[in-house]
């Protein structure tokens, strides 16, 4: 079985608040995120070594968006996220 075996994926936003490189403009954004939440059991066909696997396996979410577009209107660049972590377990 693959860890995509493991979990049912969603896609979430949570907001957080971007510092903007080019005109250093904070503001508040939307990041898309991928949930992957642990399902609550294996499948049947899953073996020993599976279940070993499923039982350390612990939910998390994957960020999607790595990029930002500035809004400051006068700016509208943009930049990379930064001091967001990607993986984050829950
Ligand atoms: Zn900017």
């Amino acid at each position: 079985m693959e860890e995509r075996d493991f979990y049912t994926e969603s896609e979430q936003t949570f907001k957080a608040n971007l510092n903007c490189p080019h005109c250093r403009q904070v503001a508040e954004y939307a990041l898309r995120w991928a949930v992957r939440k642990k399902k609550d059991s294996l499948p049947p066909r899953a073996n020993e070594q599976d279940r070993a696997k499923f039982a350390k396996f612990q939910s998390y979410m994957v960020r999607k968006d790595d990029m930002a577009s500035c809004q400051n209107m006068r700016c509208r660049k943009r930049f990379e996220v930064s001091g967001i972590q990607s993986v984050v377990q829950l």
